[in-house]
């Protein structure tokens, strides 16, 4: 096949082509393979040949986890390195001189920086102290007094342990020589980096000594290996640092397990040396990353009682922050436009929760998404359930506009009617008010807005396939900032981040239960349960979280389905429960034309058994009362607490007679069984049957009119 007219002249323009790349300036940075070895230019690197196990000499070849390293790095930038072995001191004046490009193993200090470009570190060895087996125990620099402690010659930590002068300094050149003389007994201590010392022991089989600790003074924590580039090399200090940025962190990890193996759990370091140096750069100037939350979304991110910031957003930055080390800094909370405008405005760093919205692209940048949180509907108990948004027509439909979810939605569902409003509470409201049919929002949002406000008439009745994405975000221009963050969110494991998510769905839940109310909660949730139970049908490959969500919630609701029946001093049933089971028994009695009678029955002078013995003992009659009735009955009847000191008992299949039997044999064991000294207690009671077809209002007035009776004919007695 002919390429051209002239396949010669084409071959020609395909050699000076070559020979262009061969002889430029720059060095080669290409995706696609370079046509040669010898196309791209050749980088010098001064190297240790005595530092294991970074660089050092094996078999004739220098290796370890520095050579390892660059490696990956002239694979990735397509670069040539050449290594130019040496001791330290050979190293830095090869370098200092211009005889190489960059040198490696380099620490930032000031003075360098007169002849250096340094990249960010790549390797991050903690400063230890080694001592002997039985011989003083270390615990921090203090305790190196008048000791004679060993570091290697010319060590950039030297300056700060010469502002202990009582610490006998000994420089030596070479490292095993230098932990030899500890295992000897010829010095003290060494202060060295916990790689080299390890490797030494290992190598040299030095049994005698031991790991002391880390080194207590913060500027030299930490010994950072970094590329130097020679100033007048800018290009390709860029080049090398964009690539180190993109390194990736699998790969990292192998080198790490190939070259340095087991590091103590206290020192490992899960991010990578260049983001853990930005953090502590951070940490220095700011005290730790400044967060700027939200005043009131709720259960996500806000601020509680003590204004500390709260909710599944802190706890998962919370977790993030112990998980690296990082100090937080709870520092500004307002509404959305306040807190970011103090990320904006560099007041704070970041918004630890926020739905990316483009509308904010100009000042923030947001990380990916943490979590992802399901929308759901929620309408009026009293509705169908709605499955989604996609079988209804000019509805209104209430939501928060996070992140332009109004406008995305419109178009989604146009024949709806979206309204905005500013919280779940004010959506839920509108919705039991009948203004909106329904509000959409997260299950943690209308899980706490109903709990927190007592909404027991409003159910779940739907899910969408949308959900609501949650990031972070930091000022825009700060991507370093923005890379790291991200990282370390990406980082946490997903079990944890759902385990968040499903307490707080739980703590709306359990939370201030006021017993009063628990009841019209139990309605409410029963119905999101009832819900959730349709939806496990309907929708098919059903998001695992949710369907675990509400897992928690009915297991929650049995929980609540407990409480909301019984009163909790006496353990009969409530008034709530009562009522329920007056309405069947009418019903019942009605249906079957059998009769049922009440005994409402209330305890003499009560009032003063507080006034003598106090509350407690008051409350103690009261559950002895409880299991004293509960011993009485028959198990059909249904015993309750009434009010205070009143309690009533439901009797099935029971006319006037029986039940006033019943109540004349509870009243004088009542009056039998001695509750105080000195002091005896009695009740008064009145009992009423149903009469068909009554109102069993008017049944409970005509047996408290009898109770009236009674109290009013000289107490401890019943009427009917
Ligand atoms: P009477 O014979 O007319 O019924 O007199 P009384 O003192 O029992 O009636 P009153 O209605 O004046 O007072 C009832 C008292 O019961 C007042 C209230 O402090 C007390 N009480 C109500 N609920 C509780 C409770 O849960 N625990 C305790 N310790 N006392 C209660
Ligand atoms: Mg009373
Ligand atoms: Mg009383």
């Amino acid at each position: 096949m002919r390429i051209c007219g002239r396949p010669q002249l084409f071959f020609c323009v395909l050699g000076v082509i070559c020979l262009l790349l061969f002889f430029g300036v720059n060095p080669v940075i290409s995706q696609t393979p370079a046509p040669g070895p010898a196309s791209a230019e050749t980088i010098s690197i001064a190297v240790q040949n005595n530092f294991p196990p970074f660089s050092f000499f094996i078999r004739g070849k220098v290796a370890g986890f520095t050579i390892d390293y660059l490696n990956l790095l002239s694979e990735k930038t397509r670069m040539v390195f050449t290594f130019v072995p040496g001791t330290w001191e050979e190293s830095l004046t090869r370098f200092r001189n211009g005889e190489v490009d960059a040198i490696t193993e380099i620490s930032h200090t000031p003075e360098r920086e007169a002849f250096t470009l340094f990249t960010t570190p790549y390797y991050l060895i903690p400063t230890v102290v080694y001592t002997r087996e039985n011989s003083f125990s270390y615990n921090g620099v203090e305790t190196l007094k008048g000791k004679d402690v060993g570091m290697e010659t010319g060590i950039y930590y030297k300056d700060y342990l010469e502002a202990y002068p009582e610490i006998r300094i000994m420089e030596i050149d070479d490292t095993s020589e230098l932990m030899k003389k500890l295992s000897f007994g010829e010095i003290d201590a060494v202060v060295t980096n916990i790689n080299i010392g390890n490797f030494m022991i290992k190598q040299h089989v030095l049994e005698n000594i031991r790991l002391a600790g880390k080194i207590d003074i913060p500027a030299i924590e930490s010994e950072d290996l970094r590329i130097g580039i020679r100033k007048d090399r800018q290009q390709l200090h860029v080049l090398l640092q964009e690539a180190m940025n993109s390194f990736p962190y699998t790969d990292y990890r192998q080198l790490q397990d190939r070259w340095i193996g087991a590091v103590p759990q206290s020192m490992q370091e899960t991010l990578m040396p260049g983001d853990r140096e930005l953090i502590n750069t951070h940490t220095k100037q700011h005290g730790g990353f400044r967060l700027s939350f939200h005043k009131d979304w709720y259960p996500v991110d806000f601020t509680d009682d003590q204004n500390a910031h709260a909710g599944i957003a802190a706890q998962i930055f919370d977790m993030a922050a112990r998980t690296h080390g990082i100090r937080l800094v709870e520092q500004v909370s307002g509404s959305l436009e306040e807190a970011v405008d103090a990320v904006f405005t560099k007041e704070s760093d970041m918004l630890p929760a926020i739905v990316p919205s483009a509308r904010f692209n100009t000042k923030l940048i947001f990380t990916r998404p943490y979590l992802s949180l399901p929308l759901v509907i929620a309408t009026r108990s009293d509705q169908f359930f709605v499955g989604d948004l996609k079988g209804l027509s000019k509805k209104r439909i209430g939501l928060v506009d996070r992140g332009e979810l109004a406008s995305r939605f419109k178009k989604t569902y146009p024949d709806l009617v979206f309204e905005t409003v500013s919280s779940a509470r004010d959506g839920l409201k509108l919705v039991q008010n009948k203004k909106l049919f329904a509000f959409v929002d997260t299950i943690p949002s209308i899980a706490y807005a109903v709990k927190d406000n007592n909404y027991y008439n409003i159910k779940v009745s739907g899910k969408l396939e949308e959900t609501l994405p949650i990031s972070a975000a930091v000022r825009s221009g700060n991507q370093a900032l923005a890379t790291v963050l991200d990282k370390i969110l990406q980082n946490i494991p997903v079990e944890d981040k759902e385990k968040v998510v499903d307490r707080w769905i739980s703590i709306s839940l359990e939370e201030k239960v006021d017993y009063t109310i628990v009841w019209q909660v139990s309605i409410g949730l029963g119905l999101v349960l009832a819900a959730a139970v349709v939806w496990l049908k309907k929708v098919k490959g059903f998001n695992r979280k949710i369907s675990r969500a509400y897992a928690l919630l009915e297991e929650k609701n049995i929980e609540l389905e407990r409480l909301s029946i019984t009163d909790s001093l006496t353990g009969l049933y409530n008034r709530h429960k009562l009522d329920v089971h007056l309405v069947r028994e009418k019903q019942r009695a009605d249906r079957y034309n059998r009769p049922f009678s009440l005994v409402i029955m209330d305890i003499d002078h009560f009032k003063s058994v507080n006034d003598r013995f106090g509350h407690q003992t008051g409350d103690e009659v009261l559950r002895q009362m409880g299991s004293l009735i509960k011993k009485s009955i028959r198990s059909s009847d249904i015993p309750g607490r009434w009010g205070g000191e009143e309690f009533l008992i439901i009797c099935p299949e029971t006319d006037r007679q029986g039940a006033k039997t019943l109540a004349e044999e509870i009243r004088k064991d009542i009056q039998a069984v001695s509750f105080l000294s000195d002091t005896t207690i009695t009740i008064s009671g009145g009992v009423a049957e149903y009469e068909l077809k009554e109102d069993s209002g008017k049944l409970l007035k005509r047996a408290d009119d009898n109770l009236y009776k009674a109290k009013h004919s000289g107490r401890n007695r019943i009427c009917v």
